[in-house]
């Protein structure tokens, strides 16, 4: 245990197998958002060090030792990776949770495992990725070979700064890609700290590489680099589409995960209070600042009222506290930029004729820090800015529906789909309104669930391509049809 009290080490870049500092010496400041004290300062990357981290993925990739390796040695690295992860989860939950100001209870119990279970679950695709044999003509023998891409740019966002690393590099190391990850300026610790414990493990010089810096710069450098073979993005859908623009210029492959506005939908007919849990933590898990989040709660007419008012209660009864605190549930937004913005839309909501049942405001923790009560807007319609756009925070907008017709409309009336909640005990309801929904995942009498063996991504304006399961990896890969003539 001694090891979660070390101090923060001042994060470098992980650039060709080493911890260096930025070409031009340039640093950044990074803040626990729950007290407003400066953790520590990052090298900051900038368009010479990407240039060198790439290059260092290139050479490692073209003609290093990684894409040479037998898949059962790489499997090995991977899992070794996945071990470290395991060994170190009291440190890096502690980093994630001052970074972050998640509770250190999603951090240690849910983020650290979940990275783990990414190096772990993608070592054994390793040595099962296959090409096939094809009949095509008995005069000739046809098969594929399934390739890696090459090198492939992971940029990520500061919800889930560990996680999303283990998402992107595992699937794409497996496949024997070779990869630069660039960490949000606002979370770069954890990132770093995955890098460190990459080369620790074994991954050859080159193979995994880090460049925290600001997105305008290090983040362009890198999407545009002509050595970048795939660029695998989860951020804002602002940043997704000017990333599509620059992926065309150098026709590069991509895979986007953008935002959400994902409907939690509760039938008269299911376990309320299940749904009345369900719809909770749909929302107020990881602050709200979760792509996925049941931020639409649509309760059918019948229970409406009595719904909301235990709704009202529950999260009441949610308090914002230290995020260190291992009984913490709902920790501190990530930056003081998030609390405006997520105040501004609770008052948009009210404005536009929302009835505002729970919290609404600022709640400081020792008379400071980022945090905002736990939110729930009742009596929206779906037409409001609270029920269209993304808020990002713990805010919940309620909208009330009459029957499964007019909640399928709603619930897919919407830019984005990337998720959605069923609570019903009506087995053929449920189904028949899991293919109804316009998303890329459906949870049945169940929220915000996740496994490296399940995909995720989104349709409409939540993206395309998938992270996790089996489907993601073949978005690190290619296909190669070889044709022999036998005669
Ligand atoms: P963001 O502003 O889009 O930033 C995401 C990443 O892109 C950061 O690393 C950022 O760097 C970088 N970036 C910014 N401008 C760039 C540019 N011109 N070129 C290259 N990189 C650039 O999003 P965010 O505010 O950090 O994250 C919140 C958003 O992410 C929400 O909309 C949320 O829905 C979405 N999200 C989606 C998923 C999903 O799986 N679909 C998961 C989590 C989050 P800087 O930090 O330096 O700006
Ligand atoms: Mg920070």
């Amino acid at each position: 245990m001694s090891e979660t009290l070390a101090p923060v080490r001042p994060g470098k870049l992980i650039i060709n197998g080493e911890a260096v500092d930025a070409a031009s010496g340039r640093r950044f400041e990074t803040r626990n958002p729950a007290t407003g004290e400066l953790i520590v300062e990052v090298a900051e990357a900038g368009i010479e060090d990407v240039d060198r981290a790439v290059k260092a993925a290139r050479a490692a990739f073209d003609s290093g030792p990684w894409s040479r390796m037998r898949p059962a040695e790489r499997a090995r690295l991977l899992w070794r990776l996945g071990d470290l992860v395991l060994e170190h989860a009291d440190e890096i939950a502690r980093l994630e949770t001052m970074d972050n100001g998640k509770p250190i209870f999603e951090s240690r119990q849910i983020d650290v495992g979940m990275v783990a279970g990414c190096f772990h679950y993608f070592s054994g695709w390793a040595t099962k990725l296959a090409g096939e044999t094809t009949a095509v003509n008995p005069a000739q023998f046809t098969y594929t070979l399934r390739e890696p891409v090459g090198v492939v740019a992971a940029i990520v966002p500061w919800n889930f700064p560990m996680i999303m690393v283990g998402w992107k590099a595992a699937p794409a190391l497996a496949a024997g890609n070779t990869i630069v990850v660039k960490p949000a300026s606002e979370t770069p610790l954890t990132a770093i700290r995955i890098g460190e414990l990459a080369l620790e493990a074994g991954l050859p010089p080159g193979v995994f590489n880090v460049v925290p810096g600001r997105g305008s710069v290090a983040g362009e450098a890198l999407v545009r680099h002509p050595d970048v073979d795939k660029i695998s993005f989860t951020g804002s859908t602002e940043v997704g589409r000017h990333l599509m623009k620059i992926a065309s210029d150098g026709v590069k492959k991509l895979t986007l995960e953008l935002g959400g506005k994902s409907p939690n939908i509760v039938f008269s007919d299911a376990d309320l209070d299940a749904a009345l849990r369900g719809a909770t933590t749909g929302i107020f898990y990881g602050k709200g600042e979760v792509c996925a989040a049941g931020s639409r709660l649509l309760v059918e007419r019948a229970i409406y009222d009595e719904f909301v008012a235990r709704l009202a209660e529950r999260s009441k009864k949610l308090v914002p506290a230290d995020p260190m605190d291992p009984k913490t549930r709902l920790g501190a937004l990530v930056s003081e930029k998030q609390v405006q913005t997520v105040l501004g839309y609770v008052e948009t909501g009210v404005q536009e004729g929302a009835r505002l049942v729970a919290g609404g405001q600022r709640a400081p923790v020792n008379g400071k820090g980022t945090f905002v009560q736990a939110t729930v807007l009742a009596d929206v319609d779906n037409r409001m800015r609270v029920a269209q756009e993304e808020i990002f925070g713990p805010v919940l907008a309620v909208i009330p529906f009459d029957g499964e017709a007019d909640a399928v409309a709603k619930a897919n009336d919407v830019l984005y789909g990337l998720a959605s909640g069923v609570w019903t005990n009506d087995v053929k309801k449920a189904h028949r309104v899991a293919r109804a929904l316009k998303a890329g995942t459906v949870w049945i009498n169940m929220y915000n669930f996740y496994d490296p063996g399940m995909p995720f991504g989104g349709v409409k304006g939540s993206g395309f391509g998938r992270d996790l399961g089996s489907a993601s990896l073949l978005e690190y890969t290619q296909v190669k049809s070889v044709w022999v003539n036998l005669e």
